[in-house]
């Protein structure tokens, strides 16, 4: 077995939707980046890329690169993905969490769980979503940045 972990943060700006999970999420701001900024798919990309000590999605996707301006973070995730199954490993199972003020995520959860999934390849019983507030404090609290965490943990494919 190997474990993972993720964390990306992205500031916010006007306009929405929020790029989330691989979901265009209705909302009035849209995080800031230099791909399409979907802050929990750039945790997840750092958890799988993490468990076999790989590097992170900043060295194999650098944001000075103009090839991976405005690009779909799908693609950063897919790209880790391939790494860890053609080493010989597979995904068992994710959680992961949003750090968002607003909008409230519960009623997306179930279509950003099953983006997540398609995305991995995996089925839906080994993909945990859940969001949390900032509590109103910190740049989170206050609407001036997202955050996202993400843990895997990959086994080893017998052979
Ligand atoms: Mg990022």
């Amino acid at each position: 077995m190997r474990i993972g972990i993720g964390h990306d943060t992205h500031r916010l700006g006007p306009q929405g939707p929020l790029r989330l999970g691989g979901v265009d999420v209705p909302h009035d701001a849209h995080a800031i980046g230099h791909s399409d900024a979907d802050v929990l798919l750039h945790a997840i990309t750092d958890a799988l890329l993490g468990a076999l000590a790989l590097g992170d999605i900043g060295s194999w996707f650098p944001d000075t690169a103009p090839e991976n301006a405005g690009r779909d973070s799908a693609d950063f995730l897919k790209a880790a993905l391939s790494a860890v199954t053609e080493r010989g490993w597979r995904l068992e199972n994710l959680d992961c969490i949003v750090f968002a003020q607003r909008p409230k995520l519960a009623p997306h959860r179930e279509a950003l769980r099953s983006s997540l999934a398609r995305l991995l390849e995996v089925d839906l019983d080994r993909v945990s979503f859940k969001a949390k507030t900032g509590e109103k404090v910190d740049a989170v609290g206050r609407e001036e940045a997202i955050q996202a965490q993400a843990v895997v943990l990959l086994e080893r494919v017998a052979t």
